[in-house]
């Protein structure tokens, strides 16, 4: 444990004082994964190519390196390629939070800002370019970039380039840089078109890949609760009267699921509001903004609708259906505790989707709980010793106590409160059948009979019965864990 300490600290990597002071500044306490692999392969003056996600702390892995390199030669030595301008604003910002000490001058170019100013940019000198594909090859192409030659460049965020259509631009602007150079090709994940890149911009290059780590936030506690299919709306209902969420991002499959569920909730009495990508842009941002206001407070979404949403105060996160894959699961539950908070992620599964539980936990190593609905007597304590919390820290409002003063001169004071508590109660009558879901006995039941089953089948196979899996018969694959994009949430 002391080797690694000592391996893993930024001053490993000699870095000039100034440089470490800004890294002390920015907070950067030990270098992450993926700085541990690159720096010292940057360092060494190697072409890399590093597959990483945003989050990783892929930006100061080479901004670091980057920045210790500098020599203040008084021309353009660095250039970094990034796919928008949100990217480009925000290496930038990395790089001079890092750069601050050793007086690192970066400009950043992309389109959308006045090609005067950032030809006036351009001429005072600065050390980094930070920039978009198209507005950098339209000032190479138009020969603003005066004697540019940078001896370090990086493609940022190369399979969003790709997506984005900017693979010929990007070729384009190679062919305007030195052919002695160091480039390092980051990139989330590696598609055909990237590798055949790497293969052309890239010399003899080193390779780090930092696992897409699908770890889970350990401020969400992660809960199962096993139902029948027909008990889906019945069970969400009831663990929203039980748990009292703050708000609720209930995540359904389709867009139809969505729409129809949001409906039956308000129908009894929630404020409930659908966003799925059938609705149009105006209505998706005003569903948001009623979310974010607390005007509704329970939002009932599909997988994209909901991709990216940074709402801090999502206690809950429902999933009606579990989701397709587990990086799915991942996006989905990291919408509640966000900014610190603790959150709850609730998963409903069927006996059948069982084996789905554990495929998200084997692969997200997270510790998903089973857990069992509450009955309606339960969701009653539950629902009253929260109302006695609420009632035991809630201060006297001055209006409350003209209200009370005026009330007092009409009834006795235990009447009034017995009333005043019937309004309260009356709010959260619960619903729904006494019983939802499976409890533990139902599902040692289960076990049972599947076990016998197992056993039935074994012993007929072995009397030649069962011509399951006798070489004929064909070995069904498990649904695969398709790996979709990556999580880009943090953009
Ligand atoms: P990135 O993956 O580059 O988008 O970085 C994600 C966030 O992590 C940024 O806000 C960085 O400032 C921050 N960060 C990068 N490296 C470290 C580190 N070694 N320690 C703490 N935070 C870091």
């Amino acid at each position: 444990m002391h080797h690694q300490e000592i391996l893993h600290s930024f001053n490993d990597f000699n870095f000039k004082s100034q440089l470490l002071k800004g890294i002390i500044e920015a907070g950067f306490k030990i270098p992450s994964p993926i700085q541990i692999e690159a720096i010292p392969y940057v360092l060494g003056g190697h072409d890399l190519i590093a597959q990483a996600q945003t989050g990783t702390g892929k930006t100061a892995a080479f901004a670091l390196p980057i920045i210790q390199n500098l020599k203040n030669s008084g021309s353009i030595e660095a250039l970094i390629i990034t796919p928008t301008r949100e990217l480009a604003m925000q290496i930038s910002d990395e790089v001079y939070k890092l750069g601050r000490f050793c007086n690192t001058r970066t400009v950043s170019i992309y389109g959308g800002q006045s090609i005067h100013r950032q030809v006036d940019l351009l001429k005072k000198c600065p050390q980094v370019i930070i920039a978009t594909p198209g507005r950098l090859l339209d000032h190479l192409r138009n020969d603003r970039m005066g004697n540019f030659s940078p001896s370090m460049v990086v493609l940022d965020e190369s399979d969003e380039m790709l997506d984005m259509g900017f693979l010929d631009d990007i070729e384009e602007i190679f062919t305007y840089l030195p052919s002695y150079r160091q480039t390092l090709l980051f990139s989330a994940t590696m598609p055909l078109p990237i590798k055949n890149l790497a293969k052309k911009i890239l010399n003899n290059p080193k390779i780090v890949k930092i696992a897409a780590t699908e770890a889970t936030n350990s401020d969400i506690s992660q809960r199962y609760y096993i139902i029948n299919e027909h008990e889906r709306e019945d069970a969400i209902v009831r663990l929203i009267d039980s748990e009292t969420p703050t708000k609720t991002i209930i995540f359904t499959r389709m867009k139809k699921e969505a729409d129809n569920l949001s409906h039956c909730l308000k129908a009894r009495g929630y404020l409930s509001g659908a966003l799925h990508g059938d609705m149009e842009q105006r209505d998706r941002q005003q569903t948001i903004k009623l979310f974010k206001q607390g005007d509704i407070d329970i939002l009932v979404a599909t997988d994209v609708a909901a991709r990216g949403l940074d709402i801090s105060d999502v206690s809950h996160v429902f999933n009606y259906h579990i989701p397709l894959n587990s990086e799915n699961y991942v996006h989905r539950i990291g919408r509640t505790g966000r900014a610190g908070k603790k959150g709850i992620a609730v998963t409903l599964a069927t006996p059948l989707e069982f084996k789905e539980i554990k495929r998200i936990t084997e692969n997200t190593k997270a510790k998903i709980e089973l857990y069992e609905i509450p009955t309606i007597a339960q969701t009653l304590k539950n629902a009253h010793s929260k109302l006695i919390a609420k009632m035991l820290t809630t201060e006297i409002s001055d209006e409350a106590l003209r209200l009370y003063e005026q009330l007092s001169e009409e009834m006795e004071t235990s009447q009034l409160a017995c009333k005043l508590l019937s309004v309260l109660l009356n709010n959260h009558a619960i619903s729904g059948p006494n019983k939802i879901g499976l409890n533990k006995e139902d599902l040692a039941k289960i076990k049972n009979s599947l076990l016998r089953y197992n056993k039935k089948t074994t012993t007929d196979r072995r009397r030649g019965g069962f011509r399951g899996d006798n070489g004929f018969g064909r070995k069904h694959s498990r649904s695969s864990d398709k790996r979709h994009k990556p999580n880009r949430s943090n953009r």
